[in-house]
């Protein structure tokens, strides 16, 4: 097998994956191994915006409060004051870089969303957030920046490691059809979510939670997986496997929901109405569509002159003529889908994962942040500051590189096959013992049955299977121990927050699995 050194290895190229080699450029050369094209993954899609406390009436108090409230007690408070302090220094820096954001009369124009108490979502061209971001940091890199090299279409299969410390990354080359190791200081893990492990998901295709399996493999604790944000409205589309979003600023815009037979029901579940957090809206959602046996509720957006909604969400707005939504009677099929995972590598508030020379940014960490519900738009702000504390933090330890070579041959388990469905019929918005229980039993038929493989044309989608199979995994063993509802955990048998029992986070690692309390 090839062997490669470099300083640092990142894997992933959304927004938390270049902001963390944007960092470490400053202290050596940076590789860059992504699984398709650079721009692939969830922050281009990323519509709302940033959750930032740049206005002069909004307080870092009020945004801590906010994210903690959503969090439902399992937010590190810590950890969210950093997130919320560091942020505008963040956001100033992609300014810099030449992010443009939306402004009018030299002030950024703020946005409301869901179970924020202040208009603090900075958005771009309208609904395009993720999209601008992203292209100003590349180009921030291509014209800025010599020290990183970006690699498309490889994928990486999983860590090279000496007892607890990570050595390097083994990755397959899909052009080539190579596969190869690479020696570094410190590997960053930036590849985001694990949407795709569901039916009906907004996520793009490579979300299948690579990272978090590779570190499971390699024996990272991961912690929180049971907390899965399902969206309230991505466009009802039964053919598509990525579901579009309708963005929470459309009902920060003054939209409604309504049921299939034209009743409004938010005010029925939350006195915030259609502003209430992700995990009630979905819900209600939930229920609403099997009390009307309908598949689908509807966003009203006829409190909103059209013209204005094509001006404010281009996007949203163009992709519903595209899908054949006739706007103009102002009511859009929507659905909740699978959206957001809370859990992920277990890290500390500079990345660092339970092994050494190990890191996890952006939605494949657990920073502490969103606790068992993630505020709308908090994402894309833990990106970019956790992804800067982590290069700050690698920098400093300055570590050797150790070269080792090794021959590779994984094992993987036997596929599941309608793994998503059944994800999505056991373990998703609403869930019980009994579903769980059965979901679990058919993980560990599969998982009972080893399987080698040698064929690395085909690594790629076997790869894939077998980490939405670890996902899976995790994701079910954590809910079923949860015995209670909290965030956008419910459990139909257990209803309530149980805060003498609960108070806590499941922790799952190759070895063990166990409870860490929480103090914060
Ligand atoms: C439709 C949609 C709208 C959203 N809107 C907002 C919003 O308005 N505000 C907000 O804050 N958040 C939003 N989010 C959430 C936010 O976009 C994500 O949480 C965030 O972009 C994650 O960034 P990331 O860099 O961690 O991952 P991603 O952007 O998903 O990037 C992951 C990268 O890792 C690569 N990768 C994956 N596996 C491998 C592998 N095995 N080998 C090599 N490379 C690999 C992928 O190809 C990709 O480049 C939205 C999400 C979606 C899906």
């Amino acid at each position: 097998m090839r062997n490669e050194t470099i300083d640092y290895v990142v894997i992933g190229s959304g927004i938390a994956g270049l902001r963390a080699a944007i960092g470490l450029s400053r202290y050596g050369k940076v590789l860059v191994l992504t699984k398709a094209s650079v721009k692939t993954g969830s922050s281009i899609k990323a519509q709302g915006g940033i959750a930032v406390v740049l206005d002069e009436n909004d307080r870092f108090a009020y945004h801590i409060e906010d994210t903690l409230k959503a969090g439902a007690g399992l937010c590190s408070e810590s950890r969210v004051k950093i997130l919320v302090e560091e942020g505008p220094a963040r956001v100033m820096e992609l300014v810099n870089w030449g992010t443009h954001f939306d402004i009018v009369n030299g002030q950024f124009l703020f946005a409301m969303e869901a179970a924020h108490s202040k208009n603090r979502i900075i958005h771009a061209f309208g609904d395009s957030t993720g999209k601008e971001v992203e292209r100003a940091l590349i180009y921030h890199i291509q014209h800025d920046i010599q020290n990183i090299i970006v690699r498309g279409n490889v994928f990486c299969l999983d860590l090279v490691s000496k007892g607890h410390t990570v050595t390097g990354v083994i990755a397959f080359d899909e052009k080539s059809k190579e596969l190869f190791q690479v020696s570094a200081k410190a590997v960053v893990i930036a590849t985001g979510g694990s949407g795709q492990i569901y039916k009906d998901t907004t996520n793009p295709r490579v979300s299948t939670g690579d990272g978090i399996s590779i570190a499971f493999r390699a024996g990272a604790e991961i912690m929180n997986m049971e907390f899965i944000q399902f969206h309230p409205t991505a466009l009802y589309n039964p053919k598509k496997r990525t579901k579009f979003l309708i963005s929470e600023a459309v009902r920060g815009h003054g939209a409604l929901l309504r049921n299939t037979n034209g009743e409004r029901f938010m005010p029925n579940y939350d006195q915030r109405a259609e502003l209430a957090s992700r995990d009630i809206v979905a819900r209600a959602i939930f229920n609403e569509m099997s009390n009307t046996k309908s598949d689908f509720v509807y966003l009203d957006i006829s409190p909103i002159a059209l013209d204005d909604f094509r001006k404010s969400f281009p996007t949203i707005y163009k992709e519903c003529v595209d899908e054949g939504v006739d706007l103009k009677k102002g009511l859009i099929p929507v659905s909740p889908s699978a959206h957001f995972v809370m859990g992920g590598i277990a890290v500390d508030e500079n990345g660092a994962t339970s092994l050494d020379n190990l890191y996890a940014v952006g939605e494949s960490a657990c920073t502490g942040v969103h606790g068992a519900n993630r505020l709308a738009s908090n994402s894309l702000l833990e990106c970019l500051v956790f992804s800067h504390r982590a290069a700050e933090s690698i920098a400093k330890n300055n570590k050797k590189i150790i070269s080792s070579s090794s021959t590779y041959i994984p094992n993987f388990h036997s596929p599941l096959n309608n793994i998503r469905e059944l994800m999505q019929q056991n373990v998703g918005i609403i869930r019980t013992a009994h579903g769980l229980n059965k979901m679990l039993q058919e993980i560990e038929a599969a998982k009972a049955e080893k399987q080698t493989f040698t064929d690395f044309s085909k690594i790629f989608h076997r790869f894939e299977k077998e980490n939405m199979l670890t996902l899976s995994y995790l994701i079910t063993k954590s809910a079923i121990v949860r015995e209670e509802s909290r965030g956008a955990h419910y459990r139909l048998d257990f209803p309530h927050k149980d805060d003498t029992t609960f108070l806590k986070h499941y922790i799952i690692t190759r070895e063990k699995e166990f409870w860490r309390e929480h103090n914060e």
